[in-house]
């Protein structure tokens, strides 16, 4: 058998501390692996830190090291997708560009490629110099997402994963521009193991997840993968509906006997529990028709400003 092409796909967003030391480590890893049959591809995704003037140099010095430089920050999971569509390997490595994936994990990624699996995802054990808020709100989230969703997803997945070129391609036939790369790919099926790392905390700088950033990928998350937030809004708004009727029967009973209590409390109590049910279905219906209009939009995912030994 010829040895499989190797393709590394790194999304990167104000980065430029840690390319260097990324690359000397990533490097020997990858060579050795491949026998010098590989491309490193990074998706700068719209840095304003001069990334892909390093990822230039890298080139100049390698000229297996490729890049894309997105038109503004899309975010991760487009670079993601983008780097999938690029790449040109028959084996593809997603990871990150910060040192948080240990390349040596490569190693272990390719032995399971060799037992048979097309898809090797990776689980971290604990991180280092990541935020109590961080670890407990995604610990959280995911349960919640698993208890929600009809497909399992790994509570401490990461986009850190090697797929061989058939689920690559399985991966790219999938329509939707709403990426949530760990769901789908769990959802695809086919053979797929799990592979333990210990994650570093960051070589240098900071989290490029914002708050934002982070509750914009939580929500695509649950409502990429579950209906069941608006039958949800539907049970909670039929159980007011029938308080409601409850307490109006008795507000009328009480008008009848004359009791006309001067009824501030409870009116208040009825609007803001009637007011907040709506707002809060309104706001479910609000998420799934923002991510319809999003998909019949069909913009492209992203645009690309400058490549470079592609
Ligand atoms: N990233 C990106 N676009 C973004 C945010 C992050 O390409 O809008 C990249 C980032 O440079 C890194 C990877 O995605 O290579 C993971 O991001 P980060 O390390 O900031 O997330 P964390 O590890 O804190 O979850
Ligand atoms: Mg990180």
């Amino acid at each position: 058998m010829t040895q499989p092409q190797l393709s590394i796909v790194l999304p990167l967003f104000n980065e430029v501390e840690n390319l260097n030391a990324l690359y000397e480590v990533l490097k020997p890893v990858v060579d050795d692996l491949s026998n010098g049959s590989y491309e490193i591809l990074f998706v700068d995704d719209g840095s304003r830190d001069g990334s892909f003037d390093l990822v230039k140099a890298l080139h100049l010095k390698n000229s297996k090291v490729k890049g894309i430089s997105f038109a503004r920050n899309f975010g991760h999971q487009t670079a993601l997708l983008a780097g999938l569509q690029q790449a040109k390997g028959d084996l593809v490595v997603t990871m990150d560009a910060d040192l948080q994936h240990p390349p040596e994990v490569i190693k272990v990624l390719y032995q399971k490629y060799q037992e048979g699996f097309d898809i090797v995802n990776t689980r971290r054990l604990d991180v280092e110099g990541v935020s109590w808020f961080k670890k407990v709100s995604s610990k959280y989230y995911y349960i919640f997402l698993n208890y929600l969703s009809d497909i399992p997803i790994e509570p401490a997945a990461a986009d850190f994963r090697l797929m061989n070129r058939k689920a690559v391609e399985a991966y790219l036939s999938l329509p939707e521009r709403s990426r949530f790369t760990r769901g789908l790919i769990s959802w695809m099926g086919f053979r797929q193991a799990i592979v333990d790392y210990k994650a570093h905390a960051r070589f240098a700088g900071q989290s490029k997840y914002s708050l934002i950033k982070m509750l914009r990928f939580g929500l695509d998350g649950i409502v990429s993968f579950s209906s069941r937030p608006l039958r949800l809004s539907f049970y909670v708004g039929l159980i007011a509906f029938i308080l409601g009727a409850i307490y109006a029967a008795f507000a009328i009973i009480q008008f009848f006997q004359g009791k006309n209590v001067p009824g501030w409390t409870s009116i208040q109590v009825t609007l803001l529990i009637i007011g907040g049910t709506l707002l809060l279905s309104m706001g479910i219906i609000g998420e799934y028709v923002a991510r319809i209009f999003n998909e019949v939009k069909r913009r492209p995912h992203y645009f690309i400003k400058e490549t470079i030994g592609q």
